[in-house]
């Protein structure tokens, strides 16, 4: 048995690591020469400490082990205390958000008429499950369209770049349906359900999450950085060849009896359209919106708003310009220099297409003046900088549901995938996912 394992992201790394660690022989190619795909940190030399794809992650069980295994642990940043608030845009003022189904109840964020709705979702009766049924159409039948325009609307918008129109709640949150199911209610469903579990930690590491994948490369003793696979071929005995163009020019890599596909959607389809192309085809129509990150940064008196929270979103009843800005001083106030505050504005995602597609010049300008409105900004900003995302975060609309069959079918030929289009679009799912993966692989290495 040996993997060829496609794809250097946190997905393919954690892969590659668990199956060295199991003692199951692989190689890891990576197209880029940097490692990590979407984790990639950029100290600047004005003194900010950028994030270019994720900012923070949730500290699960699977994470906490991979960081204490690469002896991580001890450059773990917490996000600042402040940073548990969030701001949400109503009648065009930032107001916080309640960050939990009592604190709905009590905050005046939410009209009489949502927080009725809210009650009464403990005696609705379950719904038929349903396929089908969208994220807003889900919340809405339950909780009502209030709390869908502000707060469902916003929290997808911002987190996963997504349309709650669109995207399905049983590939999205499997578990509400199944606690709608099960309990009756979905409240009653986490009250019962969620008893003792506490609040997730919310962290980076110290000088920037590609900390995490550059370990894991360099731990690593099969990875191939600057090495593209361009194409996927199969031999008589089943086994697998990829043709490879790296550092030494074009070369074939033959003997693989199992393929891991640790890449985005759009750039595996192409490897697997000659030999199985109703799968290309199911994963070519996998829909990743473009979106940008804008960063701007200001001095601090120079902000009227006091940022105390982890950001603010932008429903898209109040017709923003931008999904809305993390904030990024408050939450990790070292990386930016003392007397500034430092705004990461995400502008495009599913519901802001045209805007992610504006000439940079445009969208900076556009950027600061929504900023100043809302944040009662007096000045010019110090600095700003953006980076796009052409393809940024993979739906899970109904194009969803045939990649994950055709993923499915191709377990069959010992292909698996392995990528935030599987299983969850969080760094901590993606890990996981991949850790999942190499167990069963590694339970059938005797097998082959
Ligand atoms: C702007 C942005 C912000 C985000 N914020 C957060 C956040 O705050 N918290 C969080 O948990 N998640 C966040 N995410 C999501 C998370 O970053 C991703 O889902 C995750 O990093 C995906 O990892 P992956 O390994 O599956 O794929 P990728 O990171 O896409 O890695 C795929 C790799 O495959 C390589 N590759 C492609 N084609 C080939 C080929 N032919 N041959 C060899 N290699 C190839 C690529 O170069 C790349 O390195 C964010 C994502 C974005 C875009």
């Amino acid at each position: 048995m040996k993997i060829g394992i496609i794809g250097g992201g946190i997905s393919g790394l954690t892969l590659a690591w668990y199956l060295q660690q199991a003692g199951v022989p692989y190689d890891l190619f990576e197209a880029d020469a940097r490692p990590g795909g979407n984790l990639h940190s950029q100290p600047t030399p004005a003194g900010y400490l950028l994030e270019v794809g994720p900012n923070s992650l949730q500290l699960s069980p699977e994470l906490q082990e991979l960081l204490t295994d690469l002896g991580l642990t001890n450059q773990i940043q917490d996000a600042a205390a402040v940073s548990q608030q969030r701001y949400v845009l109503r009648e065009g003022r930032y107001q916080v958000l309640p960050g939990s189904p009592p604190a709905l109840l009590t905050n005046g964020f939410f009209s009489l008429k949502a927080k009725w709705q809210l009650l009464k979702e403990f005696r609705r009766p379950a719904g038929p499950l349903d396929a089908t049924e969208t994220v807003a159409h889900f919340f809405r039948r339950r909780f009502g369209p209030e709390i869908v325009d502000y707060a469902v609307n916003p929290f997808m918008a911002g987190i996963y770049a997504g349309d709650p129109e669109k995207l399905l709640i049983h590939k999205t949150f499997p578990q509400l349906p199944a606690l709608e199911q099960q309990y009756g209610s979905v409240l009653r469903g986490f009250a019962k359900s969620s008893k003792g579990a506490g609040r997730r930690r919310i962290i980076t590491l110290q000088n920037g999450l590609q900390t995490l994948t550059d370990t894991l490369a360099a731990r690593l003793t099969n990875y191939q950085p600057s090495t593209a696979v361009t194409a996927i071929s199969r031999a008589a005995d089943g086994t697998y060849q990829l043709e490879l163009k790296g550092p030494q020019g074009w070369e074939a890599a033959p003997g693989y009896s199992h393929l891991a596909l640790a890449l985005p959607t759009y750039a595996a389809a192409p490897l697997l359209e000659p030999l199985f192309p109703p799968a290309a085809a199911a994963l070519a129509a996998v829909h990743y919106p473009p979106m940008c990150a804008v960063y701007s940064a200001y001095d601090r008196a120079a902000v009227a708003h006091p940022l105390n929270g982890f950001g603010a979103l932008n429903p898209k009843v109040e017709n923003p310009y931008a999904a809305g800005s993390i904030w990024t001083s408050s939450i990790y106030p070292n990386r930016v220099p003392a007397g500034q505050v430092l705004f990461t504005t995400f502008v495009g995602g599913a519901q802001y297409e045209a805007a992610a597609r504006q000439p940079e010049d445009a969208q900076k300008a556009a950027v600061h003046a929504e900023l100043s409105r809302f944040y009662g900004i007096t000045a010019a900003p110090r600095w700003q900088a953006r980076y796009c995302w052409p393809r940024s975060i993979p739906q899970f609309d109904e194009r969803i549901v045939a990649a994950h069959a055709a993923a499915d079918a191709l377990a069959a030929d010992n292909i698996v995938a392995v990528a935030n289009w599987r299983a969850g679009v969080g760094v901590p799912d993606c890990v996981r996912y991949a850790r999942r993966q190499a167990e069963t692989l590694g339970l059938r290495r005797d097998d082959n």
